[in-house]
């Protein structure tokens, strides 16, 4: 048998790259009485077929390390979260929801700032500043920047990466400027890579010739809270959780409760304020849905 990754996937046609060429390939109906669903990302052992050397059977699925529901892809490892240092300004809310997203899905995140050729050295110190002691990896890009598109290069190195991020950021150039034989126009990421929108029974990964996969999800920007609990939000903010041990409540929320010591570490400067004010703002947007159900 031979191990491949599946690539793409429509109405029970998988396409499998072994690393040296595509395979299609049927799932065996092993898979359908075990109730499992081969997706795209899946690790496989596959069969060539003896009448056809490019066509196959998906004899066998590895386990998964992590699923995401839209569009449905396996075993993604890392979620780039794309926004431009200016033009258009980046939405700080979006970007902390983007955060939660990766963590609830298992997914380490990779924060992109693009564009930076707009920015000078103190603002991208401003940007880096916002997500001190979160321990998230914050990295600057440009289309007109040979070295951080390389820097971007070592990132997508033999990882499936999942890109997210409003329009308009650059991400279609930066794919471009990765990869020049993607012929992405300015814009058409959402078309390109987007494919797997409409039904959730295609999906594709794509993949990229110095190793590795990338794949957009739209599903990430349209993120809602749904099913975090006010208690448990501050265990998507690292630097919350950093500082939160020595405070005197042992139930605090960090909102409205006098002498928190969280608001002693923003004034600090220990968590960013807009981070802060961000944590709140969810917060209000959960305690909100709670009273509505
Ligand atoms: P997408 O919607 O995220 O795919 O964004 P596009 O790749 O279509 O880019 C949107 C606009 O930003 C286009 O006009 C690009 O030329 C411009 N753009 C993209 N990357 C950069 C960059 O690194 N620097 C500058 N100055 N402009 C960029």
């Amino acid at each position: 048998m031979i191990d491949g990754i599946i690539i793409r996937g429509v109405g029970g046609n998988y396409c499998v790259d072994t690393g040296e060429k595509l395979i299609e390939c049927r799932a065996r109906g092993l898979f359908r009485i075990k109730n499992i669903k081969p997706l795209v990302g899946d690790r496989v052992k596959i069969r060539i077929t003896e009448e056809d050397e490019n066509n196959g059977y998906i004899e066998e699925i590895e386990e998964r390390f992590n699923e995401i529901k839209r569009p449905p892809i396996a075993n993604a490892e890392q979620l780039l979260i794309f926004f431009a240092v200016t033009n258009p300004e980046p939405s700080f809310l979006l970007l902390d929801k983007l955060l939660i997203a990766a963590e609830i899905n298992n997914l380490k995140p990779v924060i992109c700032f693009n564009k930076c050729d707009l920015a000078d050295d103190e603002k991208k110190t401003e940007l880096e500043q916002i997500f001190i002691n979160t321990g998230y990896k914050v990295i600057f890009t440009s289309k007109k920047d040979e070295k951080s598109i390389e820097k971007l290069k070592e990132i997508l190195k033999d990882k499936l990466s999942v890109f997210s991020g409003p329009s308009g950021v650059g991400k279609s150039s930066i794919m471009n400027a990765v990869q020049p034989d993607f012929h992405l126009k300015t814009g058409e990421i959402s078309d390109k890579l987007k494919r797997g929108r409409h039904t959730t029974r295609h999906a594709e990964i794509y993949k990229l010739s110095f190793g590795g996969y990338v794949v957009d999800t739209p599903g990430f920007s349209s993120f809602e809270l749904s099913g975090i609990g006010e208690y448990e939000l501050k265990e998507y903010y690292p630097e919350i959780k950093k500082f939160d041990e020595g405070c005197r409540f042992a139930d605090c929320l960090h909102n409205k409760e006098p002498n928190c010591v969280i608001k002693d570490s923003v004034s600090e400067g220990k968590i960013s304020e807009t981070r802060f004010s961000n944590y709140r703002r969810l917060l209000e947007e959960i305690q909100k849905a709670k009273k509505i159900y």
